[in-house]
């Protein structure tokens, strides 16, 4: 039994560790690499400045963004709250 507490703090150590690794992950992802662009590409819809600024390397346009961002959080049939107008405009 000697021994089997003294770990813990190792245990949390390497726990924090992985979650600033994952933090940096998602910062990556979630910051598009390359120049914002000026037309939605998907639909081709013109993306306002400001949504440009906002958002540096900005590839599609918030109706399309919230669809794919849609598709990822409500799957399972969440239901789709909130409106297209809510954010970043
Ligand atoms: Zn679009």
């Amino acid at each position: 039994m000697a021994g089997g507490w003294a770990r813990d703090g190792a245990v949390s150590e390497q726990i924090e560790a992985s979650i600033e690794d994952e933090l940096k992950r998602m910062q990556a992802r979630a910051q598009p690499q390359g120049e914002s662009l000026t037309h939605c590409a998907e639909c081709e819809e013109e993306i306002p400045e400001a949504r440009r600024n906002a958002i540096p390397g900005v590839k599609l346009c918030i109706d399309c963004q919230q669809e794919r961002d849609g598709a990822f959080k409500a799957r399972g049939g969440i239901n789709r709250r909130g409106s297209k107008d809510s954010q970043l405009k």
